[in-house]
C-alpha cells in the first residue's frame, strides 16, 4: 500500500486493463513511455508526477470496466485530456492509472435542426469550428490553445479564452453529458436542451471539477452562427492604467460589447513579437488592448470600430490602429496568442499564473502588481482578458536566484499575489484550474465551510476518492 491506503500496482493490474482495454493501449514499466504522462504545461516540473499506468480506452463501455477495476483496487485514476492544462489537472499526483481519453476522438452528431453538436472528450477542440464552418455554426467557449487542447479538457476545467467578454465560457455551451463515475457506473445528464431545471443542475457542477468528480465520455454543446464580418483594432496607451481605465467606458459609451478585450503589456509584446520576428505599431506604448469587433455587414462592422476607436481616442489612446482583412488581423491575434510561449522560451523557469478580479478593479491590481514586483526584485509580465478581469501575470525566476531560493520565494510571491486579487474581490484562477499547483492556496478565498462542502460533494460522487486525488484541496 502507498500514501492514502491506495494501491500499488502489479502486473496482474496491468494485465487485467490490458484485458479490457488491448495489450497496446496499457503503458506499464515502461519510464521513458510514462514520462509525457507525468506533467502538463505548467512550466515547473516541482508539480510533475510519474504515473504508475497509462491506460487508452477507446468506447465508455472501456471507462467504465476500467473505473470499476480500478475501484475494486483502490488504484487512483487521473483523466488526461490533451495535457496542455496550466495547474497540474493532469498530472497523477498519487500515481496510479493516468486515463488517457486521446482514442475517444470522434464528433458523433451534428445537429443543424437543434443547433447543437455531440463529441467525444478526445476531440481537438478546433475541429470542432472546423467541421462547422461549412455550416455557418462555431463553438464559441474555446480556450486560445484550441489547436492542441481537447474539448474534454475544455469541459473539466470550464476553460474560457479570448471571446468570453462577449460570449462566455465554456459551461455557457454545455447542455448535456455522458460521464463515468469512480465506480463504473455510466450517467447521461441534460440532453440536447436550451432549458432544464429537472433536478439539481449536475451538468455545470461537473464543468469545471478538473476530473475529480467523474471521467466526461460525451459532450453536447449547443452553437451560435459564424458573425459574417469583423475587425480588430489595437490601441496604444501609456500604461496599464489608461487602458484598463477605457475598458468600461467602450461598453458603456460605445455600448458596444466587443468580442475581444485583450490586454498586454510592454514586456509582454516585446517579448511575442521578438519571438515572431514580428513587429506591430506599438510605439512608446506602456500597454496595449487588443479589441475585436463584430457585425452583419462592413457598413456595421464600420460604425463599431469607429466607435470603439473614438472611445479610446477619448480615454488617452495614443494612437488606435484598425485592422479589417484577415491577414492583418491574424497577424495581431498571433501575436497576442504567442506571449505565453514567447515569455516561456525567453524565461523557462517561470509561473504563469491567472487570477481573475473584477473588471473595476483591473487598474489597483496592476498597480499592486508593479509594487510586489519592486519589492520581491522580480519581473512579472502582465497580458489577459481584461474584458472579464483574468489576468496572465507571469512570474519570472531571477537567473541569480539559486534553486532553493526560487522554491521559496516563489511560494512568498504567489501567496502575496493571490491574496492581492482576493483583496480586491478577485479569486486566484479564473480558468486554469486549481489541480495540484493551487492547492495549498484555495483556503485564501474559501472558508473552510465552504471547502467542507465541496469535499462533501466530493465524497459522494468518488467515496474511496480514486478520482484525481491530490488535487483542488490541500492535504
Ligand atoms: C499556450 C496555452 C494557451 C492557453 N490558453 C488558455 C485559454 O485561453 N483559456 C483557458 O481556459 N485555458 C487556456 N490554456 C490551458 C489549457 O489549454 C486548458 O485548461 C484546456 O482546457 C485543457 O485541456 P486539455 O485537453 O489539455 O486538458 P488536460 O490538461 O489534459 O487536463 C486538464 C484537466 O481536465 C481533466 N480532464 C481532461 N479530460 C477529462 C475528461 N474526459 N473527463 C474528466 N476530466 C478530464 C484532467 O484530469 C485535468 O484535471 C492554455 C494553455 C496553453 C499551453
Amino acid at each position: 500500500m502507498k500514501a492514502q491506503g491506495f494501491a500499488l500496482m502489479e502486473g496482474a493490474d496491468a494485465a487485467a486493463l490490458e484485458a479490457i482495454v488491448g495489450k497496446r493501449n496499457v503503458i506499464f514499466h515502461d519510464e521513458e513511455r510514462l514520462e509525457p504522462f507525468s506533467h502538463d504545461e505548467t512550466a515547473e516540473r516541482s508539480y510533475a508526477s510519474m504515473p504508475e499506468a497509462v491506460v487508452r480506452p477507446a468506447s465508455t463501455a472501456e471507462v467504465s470496466k476500467v473505473m470499476a477495476y480500478a475501484s475494486s483496487r483502490r488504484i487512483p485514476v487521473t483523466p488526461r485530456g490533451a495535457g496542455s492544462g496550466l495547474s497540474g489537472g493532469c498530472v497523477p499526483a498519487m500515481g496510479g492509472i493516468v486515463l488517457s481519453l486521446d482514442r475517444m476522438n470522434a464528433i458523433l452528431d451534428i445537429d443543424l435542426e437543434n443547433l447543437m453538436v455531440v463529441a467525444q472528450p478526445g476531440v481537438v477542440t478546433n475541429s470542432i469550428n472546423e467541421a462547422l464552418k461549412k455550416h455557418g455554426l462555431w463553438f464559441a467557449g474555446y480556450p486560445m490553445s484550441l489547436e492542441t487542447c481537447f474539448l474534454g479538457g475544455n469541459v473539466a476545467e470550464n476553460a474560457g479564452g479570448g471571446k468570453a467578454v462577449k460570449y462566455g465560457v465554456t459551461s455557457r455551451y454545455v447542455t448535456g453529458l455522458e460521464v463515468v463515475l469512480a465506480s463504473g457506473e455510466v450517467l447521461r445528464l441534460g440532453g440536447k436542451l436550451r432549458k432544464d431545471v429537472t433536478g439539481y443542475d449536475l451538468v455545470h457542477l461537473l464543468v469545471g471539477s478538473e476530473g475529480t468528480l467523474a471521467v466526461i465520455t460525451e459532450i453536447t454543446l449547443s452553437l451560435m452562427p459564424v458573425p459574417r464580418r469583423k475587425a480588430v483594432l489595437l490601441a496604444s496607451f501609456a500604461g496599464a492604467a489608461e487602458a484598463i481605465g477605457a475598458v468600461p467606458r467602450i461598453i458603456r459609451e460605445a455600448r458596444i460589447v466587443p468580442t475581444s478585450v485583450e490586454y498586454m503589456d510592454r514586456a509582454s509584446i516585446l517579448a511575442s513579437c521578438g519571438y515572431l520576428n514580428e513587429s506591430i505599431p506599438y510605439g512608446e506604448a506602456g500597454a496595449m488592448l487588443l479589441l475585436e469587433v463584430e457585425g452583419e455587414g462592413n457598413d456595421e462592422v464600420f460604425a463599431n470600430y469607429s466607435a470603439i476607436g473614438g472611445v479610446c481616442e477619448a480615454a488617452g489612446a495614443q494612437s488606435v490602429y484598425v485592422a479589417d482583412n484577415r491577414t492583418t488581423m491574424e497577424r495581431i491575434w498571433n501575436v497576442r496568442r504567442n506571449i505565453a510561449e514567447a515569455l516561456k522560451v525567453r524565461s523557462p523557469r517561470q509561473s504563469l499564473e491567472d487570477v481573475v478580479v473584477p473588471t473595476a478593479a483591473i487598474p489597483a491590481f496592476m498597480e499592486g502588481l508593479l509594487s510586489l514586483a519592486a519589492e520581491e526584485g522580480v519581473q512579472i509580465p502582465c497580458y489577459g482578458h481584461a474584458g472579464d478581469g483574468n489576468l496572465h501575470a507571469t512570474v519570472i525566476k531571477p537567473g541569480q536566484w539559486s534553486e532553493e531560493e526560487w522554491a521559496r520565494r516563489l511560494h512568498h510571491i504567489l501567496e502575496r499575489l493571490y491574496r492581492l486579487s482576493n483583496s480586491l474581490g478577485g479569486r486566484i484562477s479564473g480558468e486554469h484550474g486549481i489541480g495540484n499547483k493551487r492547492r495549498d492556496f484555495i483556503g485564501i478565498n474559501l472558508d473552510p465551510a465552504t471547502i467542507a462542502l465541496m469535499k462533501g460533494i466530493k465524497a459522494v460522487f468518488d467515496p474511496q476518492a480514486i478520482l484525481n486525488p491530490g488535487k483542488i484541496f490541500p492535504e
